[in-house]
């Protein structure tokens, strides 16, 4: 199975997009063509357990080079870090409705980035020995929160790798910004950049663009890759929950084989929604999948104009893991709508980069209201809606996952006056677990505001009954081990890696 350039140009296969992570000419890898999952064989999947059914998901893609086996026991291994018996549970909120939430935060680090980075790792290893590549393996990742505690942990003292994360210094939350600076391990780097996500999206994609940065790696036998969603071996093992909560409605008697079903996704770098539709284009039924904005609402407006337009104020949320205004797996999706027009998706990111905008075709435009509905969530809106449902139904949920279910009210009364007998499931990912934002939450549920985090955790607690997270709880034991801030600078960025690389930046030992 061969995997193309969005921009053109280059054509490899799924292990070498998984160790280069981004195309030479900057551009995404995408598969040449969608392998289909047909209704026979997910009838087959329906018997499975999770990682079954991850493993078969990937091994569409990846089987021929990575082996099928390889990829169940990697699954295996992979989501029996993951707490209780079902790694993503589907959870029906109330009695009545069609509203499931599908709860993708039960991994290490206590958000949906799990899926992936504890899968990736593997991935990698094995990419690497298909491929011949000895280098040892860099992976640099900038983060809006939850990417980099995910890969820091996933990559964690695996040998022959290093993994660096820089973070927006004033775009992450509390815990999240605790969570990656105590990082345990010895091949580990953690540095604030300042400005906000983009900034540091924009800093890390023009590392990886940079020869000398790379012959300067080179030298020191280190190869870049990405633990971004920009890597389709982080976008992979995505595919699979869409699937999966699909089978579980099935299993469950809640539908029958073919119907269909939306899903609604909290949407930062159009990562995870993009996954949903590429589980599409291999044949899952889905009808329509809602990309829920918080207020740094571009994609909505995307989505209602055609226009994809940055010039705009950033603002910062209690969502901050979709406060990003370039969602980079957005050139996916463009690559297709255009018919695969590697020279006109080219072209639209040249003029984001140069003129901060550009525009898609009545057709293409024609497609995306067919398959999408977009919608956005002011502050308020996301609080109500974390409180109507807690009230109603006693179920909490994190601030990003609030912001999808407050744009899933928004689909469901447009559904409703549409087709007023509309009734097919819709199922909201759940993308982190409530504790990480304990004070965001704990004020939308009951309106209290705590100045700390972990009494946050323990008010929080005592509201909701549910359990926090071992891992969440012990930071507040820690100390912080990475201290570095750079300005937003290549120069700057590119040199503390190299001094981490050398050895030359150490932190302080861990524990
Ligand atoms: C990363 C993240 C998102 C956004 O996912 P994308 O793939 O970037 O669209 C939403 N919620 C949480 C909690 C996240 O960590």
């Amino acid at each position: 199975m061969y995997f193309i350039s969005t921009r053109g140009g280059e054509k490899v296969t799924g292990a070498q997009a998984i160790v280069q992570g981004l195309a030479k000419n900057g551009g995404l890898f995408v598969p040449e063509k969608f392998p289909v999952i047909t209704a026979e064989e997910m009838s087959a999947m329906a018997e499975m357990s999770y990682p079954e059914r991850a493993a078969f998901v990937l091994g569409k893609y990846l089987a021929e080079e990575l082996g099928a086996d390889y990829l169940k026991e990697i699954c295996e291994k992979a989501y029996s870090a993951f707490e209780g018996n079902d790694p993503v549970p589907l959870v029906k909120v109330d009695g009545e409705s069609s509203l499931y939430v599908l709860e993708l935060f039960h991994g290490p680090t206590c958000a949906f980035k799990d899926m992936a980075l504890t899968v990736l790792p593997y991935l990698l290893k094995k990419s690497c020995e298909v491929t011949g590549v000895n280098d040892e393996i860099l992976i640099l990742a900038a983060t809006s929160g939850d990417t980099g505690k995910a890969a820091l942990e996933g990559f964690r003292d695996v040998p022959g790798t290093k993994v660096a994360v820089f973070y927006p210094d004033e775009g992450v939350a509390k815990m999240q910004r605790l969570q990656m600076t105590v990082q345990d391990g010895n091949n580990v780097f953690v540095a604030a950049v300042e400005g906000n996500f983009d900034d540091c999206q924009r800093g890390v994609k023009n590392l990886f663009a940079s020869e000398e940065f790379n012959a300067k790696l080179a030298e020191k036998g280190v190869r870049l890759s990405s633990a971004n969603s920009i890597n389709f071996g982080r976008l992979a093992p995505q595919i699979a929950y869409y699937f999966s909560a699909y089978l579980d409605l099935l299993t469950s008697g809640q539908i029958e084989m073919g119907d269909k079903v939306d899903f609604v996704v909290p949407t930062g770098n159009f990562g995870d929604i993009l996954a949903g539709w590429y589980a599409k284009k291999m044949g899952l039924p889905v009808g329509k999948l809602v990309c829920a904005s918080n207020r740094n609402k571009v994609l909505a407006d995307f989505f209602k104009k055609g226009v994809y337009d940055v010039k705009r104020d950033f603002h910062r949320t209690m969502s901050p893991s979709m406060d990003i205004l370039v969602s980079s797996n957005l050139e996916r999706l463009l690559f297709e709508i255009s018919g695969r027009n590697a020279r006109l998706t080219a072209q639209r990111m040249k003029d984001l980069a140069e003129k901060k905008e550009y525009c898609i075709t009545a057709e293409e435009k024609a497609i995306l209201d067919e398959e999408f509905f977009g919608g956005f969530a002011r502050e308020d809106d996301t609080v109500e809606a974390m409180y109507e449902i807690f009230d109603e139904f006693g179920y909490a949920m994190d601030t990003h996952t609030g912001v999808a279910l407050a744009v899933y009210m928004q689909y469901k009364d447009w559904r409703e006056k549409k087709d007023e007998k509309a009734d097919e499931p819709i199922v909201v990912l759940s993308t982190a677990n409530p504790y990480k934002f304990p004070q965001d939450v704990l004020y939308a549920l009951s309106g209290n505001d705590v100045k700390d985090s972990f009494k946050g955790i323990k008010r929080l607690n005592l509201l909701t009954a549910m359990k926090p997270p071992k891992s969440l709880l012990e930071l507040r034991y820690r100390t912080p081990r990475f201290k570095t801030k750079v300005k937003n600078d290549l120069g700057q960025m590119a040199k503390v890696i190299l001094g981490f690389v050398s050895g030359e930046i150490v932190p302080t030992p861990d524990k």
